[in-house]
């Protein structure tokens, strides 16, 4: 079997993993992978924006939406630090390259659910993509930074609670095996686990499943958001997110008679609830979201993308109500991490969705995730410059440990995939269960 050696391993090419890498220094060897291609993760697909805090006289409120959002079960600590953090994380954003809304020059701010300010910057409503793509070309211009694309990680090499790289398997089905100083997961959410989601389908949790196996501690893995207002269709695959702004700007919901039942910027858990019951009440599998009220020249200026997308599917959304039901789209819960990112085991961070820092407590605030992924990212590197050291493991001790590995991932292989959704789907029962 290959066997690659690096300083810092980084599986997932997300938001979170590209920032991690833009603050390793270049002198140290990046070796990142992903599942997919390059551009398949979720934070391509993150439309509303991203929080920042506008001024020190928006810091309560900020803190409070975000406390009051996740019922009070947010570490604070960690909300203070990503908001404090905001300011100097989208100057950085800035000098990528990328382009938030301006109105009359200065930066343009929008607001979604639960926010009792406007303080949240996009870009249309691709703002993920705006940011990704951007940090995506800084990184590929680093030299000391390597992305290897469609290479899954199978399982992770581990001695005595210290990591010391992962199995993965390429795009041509062989085992490769990766020694790493320091491995950072940033393998996202587990919208692939659910029938009905906004993610990529790709993303079912892996990290869970082999932190779960390694003895790694997770945190609140049941607590799982559902988005209240995706567009509703018969097809299989993807759901198509109708972003939370689309509402904080004024759009409404209505039951099958067309009359209003729910304030339609509440939080999501509560939302989802409401709208739930109203179509148990109506017998239907959707309710309607009226977005004409927003005009035509807002519909076209802020949401372009999901008006085309609406017209593909047959709604000309400055005319036509449109069907929405809830759907699986974010992961508060994961694999518990420190304030800067550090799991239970040695030489191992998570960031982004896969990990738990305790920001969102039992449910996120819109357009926190992207924030949370690019200050905790940045963490895991910092962490890792901080404490470095070399583990001064042999080469022949990897790789005894990897052929051990490769035997056990061999013999369930062909079912790998099954058995770790499985595992995490039946850990976030237990715990739901144990509550
Ligand atoms: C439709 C949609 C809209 C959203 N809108 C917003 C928004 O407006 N504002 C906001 O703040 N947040 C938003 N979010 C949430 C936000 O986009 C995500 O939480 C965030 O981007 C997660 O970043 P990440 O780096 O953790 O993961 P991702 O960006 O999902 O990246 C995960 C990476 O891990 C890789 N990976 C997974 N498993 C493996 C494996 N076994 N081996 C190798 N690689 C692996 C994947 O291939 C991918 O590269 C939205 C999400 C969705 C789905």
């Amino acid at each position: 079997m290959k066997i690659q050696n690096t300083d810092v391993l980084i599986v997932g090419t997300g938001a979170s993993g590209l920032f991690a890498a833009l603050h390793i220094p270049q002198d140290l060897r990046v070796l990142m992978i992903t599942k997919g291609q390059v551009r398949e993760s979720d934070s391509f697909l993150a439309q509303g924006g991203i929080c920042m805090l506008r001024d020190e006289d928006d810091y309560e409120s900020f803190m409070e939406d975000t406390l009051k959002a996740g019922h009070y079960e947010n570490r604070r600590e960690s909300v203070d630090i990503m908001i404090r953090s905001s300011q100097g994380v989208i100057r950085e954003l800035m000098d990528y390259g990328v382009d938030f809304a301006r109105k009359d020059g200065k930066l343009d701010f929008t607001r979604e659910g639960c926010h009792s300010k406007p303080r949240i910057l996009f870009h249309e409503d691709i703002t993920g993509e705006e940011i990704t793509s951007k940090l995506l070309q800084a990184v590929q211009k680093l030299p000391n930074v390597e992305i290897l694309e469609q290479v899954t990680m199978l399982d992770m090499i581990e001695k005595e609670n210290t990591c010391l790289g992962i199995l993965a398997r390429t795009e041509e089905g062989e085992h490769l095996g990766i020694q790493a100083e320091y491995t950072i997961f940033a393998t996202g959410g587990i919208g692939g686990l659910y029938q009905h989601s906004t993610n990529y389908p790709h993303l079912t949790g892996d990290a869970l499943a082999i932190a779960m196996r390694h003895g790694v501690e997770l945190e609140h893995i049941d607590y799982i958001q559902i988005h209240p207002t995706t567009l509703y269709s018969k097809k299989p695959g993807r759901r198509f997110l109708i972003s939370e702004s689309v509402r904080g700007e004024g759009a409404k919901l209505y039951n099958a008679k067309g009359e209003r039942f729910a304030n339609e910027v509440l939080p999501r858990d509560v939302l989802t609830a409401k709208i739930r019951e109203q179509m148990e009440k109506d017998g239907k599998p959707f309710v309607w979201l009226d977005m004409t009220v927003l005009g035509e020249k807002v519909i076209l200026n802020h949401f372009p993308h999901i008006y085309e997308r609406c017209l593909e599917e047959g709604y000309d959304v400055t005319k036509d109500w449109i069907p929405v039901v809830p759907a699986q789209h974010y992961f508060m819960g994961g694999i518990h991490v420190d304030r800067d990112s550090k799991t239970t085991m040695d030489r191992l961070y998570a960031v982004g969705e896969t990990s738990c820092n305790g920001v969102h407590g039992a449910n996120r605030l819109a357009s926190n995730s992207l924030l949370e992924s690019l200050v905790f990212g940045e963490r895991a590197a910092s962490s890792i410059v901080e404490h470095w050291e070399r583990a001064n493991r042999s080469a022949e001790e990897f790789s005894k440990l990897l052929q051990k590995t490769e035997v056990c991932v061999c013999r369930q292989e062909k079912d790998l995939a099954d058995t770790y959704k499985q595992e995490v789907l039946g850990e976030i029962e237990r715990e739901r269960q144990a509550k």
